[in-house]
């Protein structure tokens, strides 16, 4: 989401005049996009801010956009006293007035309104790939969970109009772009603002039959609004991805409930049996958090025999960071650094192995794959299959100008953990390249 909007922002400011350059060296404007869902992402923000002070002297204007700057708003003014600009995400349709008062000499310019109902829309978006783009659904979050920072720092849900998003969507098939990947925090709120009316899984089949378009994925869904329509739309339109991201955090009920998630394991093992039962073969990822305050051995045994349960194809994990304001920093009952990372790591290889165990049964398989690059030093493509699973595959005689963007089969040969190998099969001719940065 973060990448969509520095590309949203970027757009904004070409329509007003600015040119991108790549190195701050060169640059008169330096804006730093920002993560506050942990401790750590925050910390690198003040580490980067601190390594670019001594550029200030040089004329250069500084601004901090994102969950950081809203999160810690004009006390960043007084910790790198460089900084002329805080915008948080909820305010970027102010930017361009903001950076008026900016170039105007203007010291501290803030941006942090949440007490909004506008989505970011922006007439120019500046891409940074050819073939898949992200499209904003919604913006915000009306969930409350006791660890999360996200509610405070991207503002209330606010859903983009239906006629909206798929005008986007038929502009981007136009341009070339084969696969889109609907954003936001929680997709499954998504509630159209105009006539229409869509729910969710009206929207996302209709994103599906976009012409031109190939590929529809989204992310993420929160299991306390996952509905079996959304696997009916899959089940019904190959150009739905067979992938769907449904984060957990726990195992554990006891845990689920101090993280105010709004449903229990049962509920959620609800959820992934409509998956599995679903005609396609849909692919499961997931998030886990580590370490809540009060998380018993026991509780964390839950979650271990839930990966057991499910069997992911990937998870995210995370140690469990205190964010300031949320209601579990408060709690007392803090699990120390040593043994979040413990959990942590027994958590990851059980997963590894499950991945080893899922990946190497697609040995043998055809798969199809959008081809997002090649590795130079050993001239494989990198392929991306419906599931969303790396397919690095060779393909003899073949060049880079032949299969970028394209389409191709390739038959799976080998496994890892975490990407497959093969060899092409058949391919298709690459969509014309139409512009902008091409993926290393
Ligand atoms: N809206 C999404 C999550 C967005 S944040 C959802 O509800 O699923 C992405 C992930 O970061 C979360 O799923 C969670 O696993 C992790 N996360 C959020 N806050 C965290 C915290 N305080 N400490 C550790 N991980 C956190
Ligand atoms: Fe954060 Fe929960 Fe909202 Fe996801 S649903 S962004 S975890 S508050």
């Amino acid at each position: 989401m973060n990448v969509h909007d520095s590309e949203k922002v970027r757009g904004t400011l070409i329509q007003k005049g600015y040119q991108q350059v790549h190195a701050v060296e060169q640059a008169g404007l330096v804006l730093y996009n920002t993560c506050s869902i942990r401790d750590k992402a925050e910390q690198k923000v003040f580490c980067r801010l601190a390594n670019f002070k001594k550029q200030k002297a040089a004329g250069k204007i500084f601004g901090v956009l994102g969950c950081v700057a809203q999160h810690k708003g004009t006390e960043i003014f007084d910790q790198a006293p460089h900084v002329s600009l805080v915008c948080g995400s909820a305010s970027y349709n102010d930017l361009p007035a903001l950076l008026d008062r900016v170039e105007a000499g203007e010291q501290r310019v803030e941006g942090l309104r949440l007490d909004t109902d506008d989505t970011f829309e922006t007439p120019l978006t500046r891409r940074d790939n050819p073939y898949k783009a992200f499209i904003t659904i919604i913006e915000g979050c009306d969930k409350h969970c006791s660890y999360c920072v996200v509610p405070f720092t991207r503002g209330p849900e606010r859903s983009r109009s239906s006629w909206s998003v798929l005008e986007e969507a038929e502009r981007l098939a136009t341009q070339g772009y084969s696969e889109i990947q609907l954003l936001g925090q929680n997709v499954n709120s998504y509630c159209d603002p105009s006539a229409t009316g869509m729910d969710f899984a009206q929207l996302l089949a209709a994103v599906g039959r976009v012409s031109g378009i190939r590929r529809v994925r989204f992310t993420t869904s929160h299991p306390r609004d996952f509905t079996p329509d959304i696997i009916e739309a899959i089940d019904d339109n190959p150009v739905l991805c067979d992938q769907v991201h449904l984060p957990v955090q726990s195992g554990s009920n006891r845990v689920l409930a101090r993280m105010e998630r709004e449903y229990q394991r049962e509920e959620y093992l609800e959820c992934i049996r409509l998956m599995k039962h679903a005609r396609r073969d849909i692919a499961i990822g997931t998030d886990i958090i580590v370490g809540f305050p009060g998380e018993t051995e026991e509780d964390f045994e839950q979650t271990l025999s839930l990966l057991d349960e499910i069997e992911y194809d990937s998870i995210f994990s995370f140690k469990y960071s205190p964010r300031a304001g949320t209601p579990a920093a408060n709690y007392q009952d803090a699990i120390p650094d040593t043994e979040k990372s413990r959990r942590l790591a027994l958590l990851q290889e059980k997963q590894r192995r499950i991945q080893l165990r899922r990946n190497s049964a697609l040995i043998g398989r055809e798969e199809e794959v959008l081809v997002e690059g090649r590795r130079e030093r050993s001239g494989q493509w990198i392929g991306r299959t419906t599931q969303n699973r790396v397919l690095n595959f060779s393909a003899p005689r073949a060049d880079l100008s032949e299969l970028r963007g394209s389409y191709c089969r390739v038959r799976v040969t080998g496994s890892g953990p975490n990407s497959l190998v093969g060899v092409l099969v058949a391919k298709e001719a690459a969509p014309a390249f139409h512009g902008f940065r091409i993926l290393q």
